[in-house]
């Protein structure tokens, strides 16, 4: 007998209702009014053995925990700023500016809308950015870190970018994090002081935080391709989050609807088309997120 329709429904709907996919293979239920992005967690805490009673805890806001800083490759002290919709931990390397943590706080602000802005509903019942995204794409992927926040470590990197690393909560793939484990395995997205100081409008920093955290969603699914990784975050920040559509080329889009439409007539010089599908000068023609994932793989 060959493959039974049971199996085979069940690689579809991996396509078509990952969070539903996400539910049965982890036997999980969400609770009402559990959010999208954590729907399943405190049935997993509760009723499965899955994190063996541990759960991630953080130091109170306004204090300080060591990291590693990914992308200076050194270890930090960051304190906690705050706690964005109960959702979103916002740490900021010592040295950082009141600049670096507006602009990263808003930014959670805007991804999480915070104040429940009609103008950053994706759709009518959908209350935010994130939660769109988790309700299309599929939980964060609290099944590995068992933690139930995002982590945004605002760091001086020696370079402009933010990105993610699957690897961080994937440490004990397949199994969970546990209480051995360094602070940086956890859901955490890397953003370098210096991109927000190249661009300090918050929201193509939300944008970017959509963007990244989409690789967080993915990488909760194993370890995935670029393609998949990057099409999904690309398509997401344009369609999915009801925004201008971005174009689907390889890693980097465009800051401004000059560009777009410069992509589209194709009238840019070859080196500056050039850029568009290899990345920006700084990144080796990689996108930060992949670059990230092969740094980290090559140790
Ligand atoms: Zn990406």
């Amino acid at each position: 007998m060959g493959r039974s329709l049971r199996e085979r429904t069940s690689k579809l709907e991996a396509l078509w209702d990952r969070p539903a996919y996400r539910m049965r293979r982890f036997n999980l239920t969400a609770e009402p009014g559990e959010h999208p992005c954590w729907a399943g967690f405190k049935s997993m805490m509760r009723d499965t053995d899955r994190c063996k009673g541990w759960q991630r805890s953080y130091v109170p806001k306004g204090q300080k925990q060591s990291f590693y800083n990914t992308g200076a490759s050194r270890s930090s002290n960051f304190t906690l700023e705050d706690v964005v919709a109960d959702q979103i931990n916002v740490w900021l390397e010592e040295n950082s500016t009141d600049v670096h943590r507006d602009v990263a706080v808003k930014a959670a602000e805007i991804y999480t809308n915070a104040l429940g802005a009609v103008e950053l509903k994706p759709t009518e019942d959908t209350a935010s950015w994130m939660e769109q995204e988790c309700k299309v794409m599929g939980q964060m992927p609290f099944m590995y870190s068992c933690s139930n926040k995002i982590n945004v470590l605002v760091q001086k990197c020696g370079f402009d970018n933010a990105f993610v690393m699957s690897n961080d909560y994937l440490v004990n793939y397949p199994a969970p994090v546990n209480n051995k484990s360094e602070p940086n395995n956890d859901i955490i997205f890397y953003l370098c002081t210096e991109m927000v100081d190249g661009n300090p409008n918050p929201y193509a920093l939300a944008n970017t935080f959509a963007h990244e955290l989409a690789h967080v969603i993915q990488g909760g699914f194993g370890h995935s391709s670029g393609v998949m990784m990057e099409g999904g975050a690309t398509w997401l920040e344009g369609n999915l989050l009801n925004l201008a559509p971005r174009p689907m080329i390889f890693a980097w889009g465009f800051r401004d609807w000059n560009r777009i439409n410069a992509a589209h007539i194709y009238a840019e010089t070859k080196q500056t088309n050039a850029r568009k599908l290899l990345g920006r000068a700084g990144t080796g023609g990689w996108h930060p997120a992949l670059l990230a994932l092969e740094k980290r793989d090559s140790q």
